[in-house]
């Protein structure tokens, strides 16, 4: 009897760089290759190519994107390069002429033609079934949700817009079909992303579309609603404070979304915000904040700022501290100014020096340290839901170690089976997490009872209730 042996299906590296958007690229340009019979190698030996997505943001992302590359041919050869540094071709092309490809970020048909060219299909009618949702590269039970693409806005130290172009909406109705196929696939919570949520459906004149029998317009209110009744968690990323947000703040309250809200303040002075062309840059937004947290107690915010901006005083810097103080955020995460190239930011006068940053960086870093950490020690003693992110074995403490500055054993120091998770104040990679003992019975994605017994600056600690 002959027998033929199928050809091996050709296999692709992946390296992905930069932001959760990134990663959204990622996974649809993984989704399409698996369709067309790809594999995923784990590592560079066993790859027939590499693709490297880049992130061109600041310049330290783009040295990390080329270093990257140069790995990427040095250890495999075959490498097609896409994300936001292939608006650069000329810049990687010099420094490594062998690159197969470049694409551009969004450029999906042209990675995946790229990646054909470089290491054609195997002709196998058993070609593996893609799940209905995509593969995620995310754990499966979370994922993130792109709304659009693009922003409207010309933030002078910001060049995004000159990527990836102005706002462009998606639409509501293949959103919804979206996020519905990830929470059937397990998806426990949905990571709403984009430049600015908050002007989702601008482009598109908030154009209503059929979902499930009623018109949903494309606004972030009424998607948020509708996400909300998908029965997963929801949370609300890159969101500007404008007016309308205000209508959202009821959604929490009634449990649709995740008492939590990221808002990219970037600045408290109305000087250095003016100087930084941010949109929704109005007084009144600490009134704003007391406001919402009447009505939501337990809102989470986290925030972001740029200090050492050029122009910035020692002045716009206490305004910074003392409105920090008063709005009491969550988490926040502090950037020294970097200049991009191609930013108008670059040219304003009065740069701020290097050390003028660096203590002003750990100035501000102190600072919400201390309002974290109380925070989070007002959380001890109470019983909060958690999402489970892993389960580990926790080593027994080495003998001397430091047991902290707790009168009773830290929590951190009960050996056996642990878990990580995150309340509905954290999102990942970027808040801080509940570190759980006695877990054993717990597995990713459950979402569990913890009484909190303890906290630092950043995490909570506790046990299943
Ligand atoms: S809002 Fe400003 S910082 Fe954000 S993407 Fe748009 S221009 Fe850049």
């Amino acid at each position: 009897m002959e027998t033929t042996t199928l050809p091996r299906p050709p296999r692709v590296g992946l390296v992905s760089l930069g932001c959760p958007k990134a990663l959204v690229d990622s996974e649809r340009i993984i989704t399409k290759l698996r369709a067309d019979g790809y594999q995923m190698s784990p590592d560079y030996a066993g790859a027939d190519v590499v693709l490297v997505n880049t992130c061109g943001f600041l310049d330290s992302a783009k040295e990390e994107s080329l270093e990257a590359i140069g790995e990427a041919i040095a250890e495999n050869g075959r490498v097609v390069v896409t994300g936001c540094m292939g608006n650069e071709a000329e810049v990687i092309r010099k420094r490594f002429p062998d690159v197969l490809a470049i694409t551009g970020p969004q450029q999906y048909e042209e990675v995946v033609s790229a990646v054909h060219d470089a290491a054609p299909p195997a002709p196998s009618p058993y070609l593996d079934l893609v799940p209905e949702a995509g593969l995620k590269l995310t754990p499966r039970h979370y994922s993130y949700l792109k709304i659009s693409e693009g922003c409207n806005h010309r933030c002078s130290f910001c060049i995004i817009p000159s990527i990836r172009g102005d706002l462009v909406s998606r639409r509501p109705d293949a959103i919804l079909r979206e996020a519905e196929k990830l929470v059937e696939a397990g998806t426990k919570e949905l990571l709403v992303i984009s430049q600015d949520t908050s002007a989702y459906g601008v482009d598109i004149r908030h154009h209503p579309r059929m979902w499930k029998g009623h018109e949903v317009r494309a606004h972030m209110t009424d998607l948020s609603r509708e996400l909300g009744k998908l029965g997963a968690w929801v949370r609300l990323h890159y969101v500007y404070p404008y007016p309308h947000v205000d209508q959202v703040i009821p959604l929490m309250a009634e449990g649709l979304v995740l008492p939590y809200l990221d808002i990219p303040f970037q600045h408290a002075s109305p000087k250095v915000l003016r100087s930084m062309k941010r949109p929704a840059n109005e007084a009144k937004v600490l009134e704003r904040l007391k406001n919402w947290r009447s009505i939501v107690p337990d809102m989470a915010v986290r925030s972001s700022f740029v200090v050492g901006f050029p122009g910035e005083t020692e002045e716009d810097f206490q305004y910074l501290l003392t409105w920090l103080e008063e709005a009491q955020l969550d988490r926040v995460g502090a950037f020294k100014f970097e200049p991009v190239s191609g930013a108008a930011a670059n040219t304003l006068p009065d740069p701020v020096p290097e050390e003028g940053k660096q203590e002003r960086y750990e100035r501000v870093m102190a600072l919400s340290a201390r309002i974290s950490a109380e925070k989070l020690a007002a959380k001890v003693g109470k019983t909060i839901e958690v999402l489970i992110d892993r389960v580990d074995e926790v080593p027994p403490p080495e003998e001397g170690a430091d047991k902290g500055h707790f009168d009773a054993p830290h929590p951190q120091h009960h050996h056996g089976i642990g878990a990580t998770g995150r309340s509905k104040a954290d999102a990942p990679e970027i808040d801080g997490e509940v570190h759980l003992r006695d877990a054993g019975h717990l597995s990713p994605g459950d979402i569990v009872s913890v009484k909190i017994e303890d906290s630092d600056e950043h995490d909570l600690f506790g046990v299943p209730a």
